[in-house]
């Protein structure tokens, strides 16, 4: 069956769901969107005895019907496989009477790699036996640009470029880069903040003149950014995953509801689990975590969403973010698919920074959808208590979680708290926050004294990074990232 996608903000032209992933975003800039989402059938139940892989391709082809089974099946023996170091991809353990859902056992010790192992592999059969290559632009603070790498080195049609902010990402996360191998991947540094990166991205994308060049020569620039439904939909799989484990170890009867508290940023990962609710899994509540960067806190307690506020640089530098993209499908979905809705929104967003949602449909997102938030200070604690109460080291992103649903009473309810990435890949806050000092040391002097400290060893994709060679050493004015890219597709596809 094929599924079809439309835009958050107009339902006039429908793509499927392969042109959706190759486009990433639709023309008008609104999300792609799939109205057939509460119709789709897909019994939670016969996912009870399956391994993840094997759920995984149940999922995918639910949401992305226009994939054959064989497609979806060879793509997810690829993106799941020993690149990851747990055989349940994403295990799941108890934490005092709640459960951790460990979403960083992939190749960068980040949950996106969950997404990123697989988006490539969706978008080279959605390629398919075309002339064009595509060539993936990402600016990243420090995350996002590496799981990409990962996930698209030597896919063959493809090549990525990531940008970072030169000396304003981690050491770990520099050398992550840096070291990255393949035949196809270009990595440079910008001399400006993040946001300047992004915003010379944006101008790739737009530059009618690159674009014409590239498309001369049938390459054409996409993005691996969470607006792609490419990088959504896979993640709806660990929600129907951790469920089935529950009711393995019978700490649920099949059935029952479950809560679901998640660290948000770009609202991505919270949102999978809205799907997964759509889907008919049984949930209860989708409980928004939140840093200081509070603005998804706000807008679920009253409705009102306001990005005209200091941005704030935290210890779970993912979620620094005041715009949440992946919000838009929601709104999308509470107002009954009103497009034109959506897009009056998004207007006012854009041109004055604010929107506020009518009563119904803040109504109807206080159903489903509960918010906290922790900032800094408040999340340093969490980390040292659940230390030494517990015994379990998080990360930073983790601990945002974790003390929001621990300010929640659960009413006997089951409840799982998705961590995003590894404690070592952020040693130094997590090592201080833990009472150390980690003055003068670099980031393997504090992973050192973590794994030490925690009697666990750090996992190798980070601790070998100590020893690989640099290979990317391009530092670049702002100005210069258009060239960058227009060389680096030279190089990659001659
Ligand atoms: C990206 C990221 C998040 C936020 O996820 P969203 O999908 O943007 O809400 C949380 N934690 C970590 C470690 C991340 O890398």
């Amino acid at each position: 069956m094929r599924t079809f996608y439309h835009s958050t903000r107009s339902s006039a032209t429908t793509v499927t769901s392969k042109q959706a992933i190759l486009q990433g975003l639709a023309p008008d800039g609104g999300l792609f969107v799939t109205d057939a989402v509460d119709q789709m059938e897909l019994d939670y139940k016969s996912l009870l005895s399956k391994n993840y892989q094997d759920q995984a391709c149940v999922v995918l082809s639910t949401l992305l019907g226009d994939y054959t089974d064989e497609e979806i099946g060879r793509c997810v023996k690829k993106a799941y496989s020993n690149q990851f170091d747990n055989p349940d991809i994403t295990p799941v353990t108890k934490i005092g009477d709640d459960w951790l859902l460990e979403l960083f056992h992939g190749p960068t010790c980040a949950f996106k790699d969950i997404a990123l192992q697989m988006l490539p592999q969706l978008m080279s059969v959605a390629r398919g036996e075309s002339e064009d290559s595509v060539m993936i632009v990402t600016a990243t603070s420090g995350d996002t640009g590496k799981a990409a790498l990962e996930g698209f080195a030597d896919v063959p049609g493809c090549g990525v470029t990531v940008f970072y902010p030169a000396g304003k990402v981690s050491d770990i996360q520099h050398l992550q880069m840096v070291c990255q191998k393949g035949s196809n991947v270009a990595v440079c540094g910008v001399r400006g903040t993040f946001d300047d990166t992004q915003t010379g991205v944006k101008e790739i994308f737009s530059d009618p003149e690159l674009n014409a060049r590239l498309a001369q020569r049938h390459i054409k620039l996409s993005s691996a950014n969470s607006i792609n439904i490419g990088r959504l939909v896979p993640q709806v799989t660990y929600y129907f995953f951790v469920y089935s484990k529950l009711v393995e170890r019978e700490a649920i009867k099949a059935g029952d509801k479950v809560d679901f508290c998640v660290p948000t940023g770009n609202f991505g990962d919270v949102l999978a689990g809205y799907l997964a609710k759509k889907l008919d899994l049984p949930i209860r509540h989708l409980i928004v975590a939140s840093n200081a960067n509070n603005v998804l806190t706000n807008f679920i307690t009253t409705g009102r969403y306001d990005r005209r506020r200091p941005f704030i640089k935290t210890i779970s530098p993912s979620m620094d973010i005041l715009v949440s993209s992946n919000l838009e499908r929601l709104l999308y979905y509470e107002s009954d698919g009103d497009a034109d809705y959506v897009a009056s929104l998004m207007q006012q967003l854009n041109d004055e920074g604010y929107y506020e949602v009518t009563k119904s449909v803040k109504e109807r997102i206080q159903k489903t959808f509960l918010a906290g938030y922790a900032d800094d200070a408040v999340t340093k604690k969490t980390i040292k208590e659940t230390f030494e109460n517990e015994g379990r080291l998080v990360d930073p992103h983790t601990a945002v979680a974790k003390t929001v649903l621990d300010s929640i009473e659960s009413d006997g309810v089951q409840r799982v708290c998705l961590s995003t990435a590894s404690p070592f890949k952020f040693s130094a806050d997590v090592l201080s926050a833990l009472g150390k000092d980690t003055a003068g040391k670099d980031g393997f002097e504090c992973m050192d004294e973590l794994a030490k400290l925690a009697g666990l060893a750090a996992p190798k994709q980070l601790s070998e990074l100590r020893s690989a060679p640099q290979l990317h050493k391009d530092v670049e004015d702002l100005d210069q990232m258009p060239a960058f890219v227009e060389n680096s597709c030279t190089r990659i596809f001659r």
